[in-house]
């Protein structure tokens, strides 16, 4: 197979786009030589063949990983790291507009989406970088005798699993303080969007990363994905993506080494409005919240709970709003929403719509395919969605929105809290009692008051319940790359 290939975006024309396995610094074809078509969503039409990795291929990185992790990397001084990391931002941020075309063509992202992703790509990277010369141990003082101390050492080789809905983002997001605290990498991304963390590698090989320190491979989850989960040479998986596949790493780490797990899952967010809420305010953030990338957020605010003085002007204000929002070319700078990232996740969307419509809830907005090429799924509100419907309870993944109204404070944090999921929550009001308590009384990770989808690398972001372990960003995400060990040291020479 070839090795790259050259394609087009209408915002950056002709560019070299690599299709190989990328393992200690280098090009490969797969040991199989299979290959995968990558499919643009807003078209229908392949964009390009790349390399499908199988588990020899996942035992080739792993060996590459494991003599950098023990060479190489190991002696590499926590400020070169930092050094390294620093110029790969630099690199990112120079080739920004590169990036955000190629996330756009393969995952149909809007290019004003595509250009933030990119953004808070370098952004997290530099906050990473400045960790590298910042992770400390203890004295710990026990006894006259002794001496005791603890160092945060690295974990060794990861296996990183990564989704499709922000490639560039997720994947940066598990980099970031992998990389900082000294492991190497071994990178999976998904199958409906291998492209954009293909042409990053070129960036980590010229700034100057050692061979073997990051390797990026694509293909498919039940063949890499799972030789990365279960591989005995593995001491970390990290994963992004569904609940159901967050079991299965689960299962396969904990019957190969038990290699540590740590897991960013589902939600089926609750957004709060209570009657004293800025309706338009609220409105915009209901909005975005839930539209905000086609919807393809683990954190999407998909239940939203309107207080009933307010409900009927609110779900009028919100409609008027959803159908504003501005669907097509991904490329067009105005649009806002571009298409699903692929018929798999465009016909699971549909049944999710026609399966509300059965269950007797009300389609106030959208409802059907938008145009008919791409992947394309109108805005859509329901309202009157009683708690026991499937549109109300499982994550669809799409710009679905499911409305109910709510009388009291405490009914909406029972209503909140009915879910096996906790990643997320907002509330809207005015008054900051209402939303001190609230956000308390919230099982989630995260909770947005009067706004949505603040996210940002310096606050953690995680899941409690079902929707995973472990935090990533921050600080917190330092200690799923960490492990502590005690050393113990007897002064003197009395006799024992
Ligand atoms: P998925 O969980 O199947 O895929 C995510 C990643 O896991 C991909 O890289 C995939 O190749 C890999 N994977 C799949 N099976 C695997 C296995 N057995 N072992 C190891 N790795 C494996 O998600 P999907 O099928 O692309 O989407 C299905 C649903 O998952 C969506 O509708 C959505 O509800 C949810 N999802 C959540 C997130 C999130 O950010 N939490 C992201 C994507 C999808």
């Amino acid at each position: 197979m070839v090795l790259s290939v050259q394609l087009k975006t209408p915002l950056t024309g002709e560019y070299t786009q690599p299709t190989g396995l990328f393992i200690n610094n280098e090009w490969a074809e797969g040991v199989d030589k299979k290959t995968f078509e990558v499919v643009n969503p807003a078209t229908e039409e392949v964009i390009c063949s790349v390399a499908e990795a199988t588990e020899k291929d996942v035992d080739l990185a792993v060996a590459a990983a494991r003599k950098a992790f023990e060479g190489v990397w190991r002696s590499t001084t926590p400020q070169e790291r930092s050094v390294l990391m620093y110029k790969l931002a630099d690199l990112a941020e120079k080739n920004l507009e590169l990036l955000a075309a190629v996330e756009s063509l393969d995952n149909g992202k809007s290019i004003s989406m595509a250009r933030g992703d990119a953004g808070a790509v370098v952004g997290c990277l530099r906050y990473y970088a400045g960790w590298a010369d910042k992770i400390e141990g203890k004295t710990i003082d026990i006894a006259p005798d002794m001496f005791h101390y603890t160092r945060q050492e690295p974990i060794g080789v990861c296996g990183q699993i990564i989704p499709w809905n922000f490639p560039l983002l997720m994947f940066t997001w598990k980099i970031g303080p992998a990389l900082c605290t000294g492991n190497t990498i071994i990178m999976k991304t998904a199958e409906q969007t291998p492209l954009s963390a293909l042409v990053f590698a070129n960036l980590v090989k010229e700034a100057g990363f050692p061979p073997g320190v990051l390797n990026i491979i694509s293909g498919f989850g039940k063949v890499a994905g799972a030789a990365i989960s279960s591989h005995m040479g593995i001491d970390k998986v990290a994963f992004t993506g569904s609940t159901l596949v967050g079991r299965t790493i689960m299962k396969a780490a904990a019957s190969s080494n038990l290699k540590k797990v740590t897991l960013e899952l589902g939600g089926k967010s609750p957004n709060i409005v209570f009657n004293d809420a800025d309706i338009e305010q609220a409105v915009s953030w209901v909005n975005f919240g839930i539209y905000f990338n086609h919807g393809q957020c683990c954190c999407a605010g998909s239940r939203v709970y309107v207080q009933e003085g307010i409900y009927d002007k609110f779900v009028a204000a919100f409609k008027a709003r959803a159908e504003k929002n501005k669907v097509g070319d991904p490329f067009a700078e105005e649009t806002f929403q571009g298409p699903q990232v692929s018929k798999v996740q465009y016909d699971r969307i549909m049944e999710y719509i026609t399966s509300g419509k059965k269950e007797g809830a009300t389609v106030t907005t959208g409802g059907e395919r938008f145009g008919n090429k791409g992947y394309f799924i109108q805005p859509t509100i329901f309202t009157d969605v009683k708690p026991e419907m499937k549109i109300m309870q499982e994550e669809i993944f799409g710009p679905v929105c499911a409305i109910a109204k709510f009388k009291t404070e405490d009914d909406v944090i029972k209503m909140g809290n009915d879910t096996t999921y906790g990643l997320a929550a907002a509330v809207h009001t005015k008054d900051l009692n209402t939303a001190i308590r609230v956000s308390n009384e919230i099982r989630a990770g995260t909770v947005w008051v009067n706004c949505y989808n603040m996210l940002h690398h310096q606050l953690p972001f995680g899941g409690f319940k079902e929707s995973g372990i472990g935090r990533e960003l921050g600080e917190a995400a330092l200690a799923n790359y960490t492990q502590s060990k005690s050393v113990a040291i007897r002064l003197g020479d009395a006799l024992f």
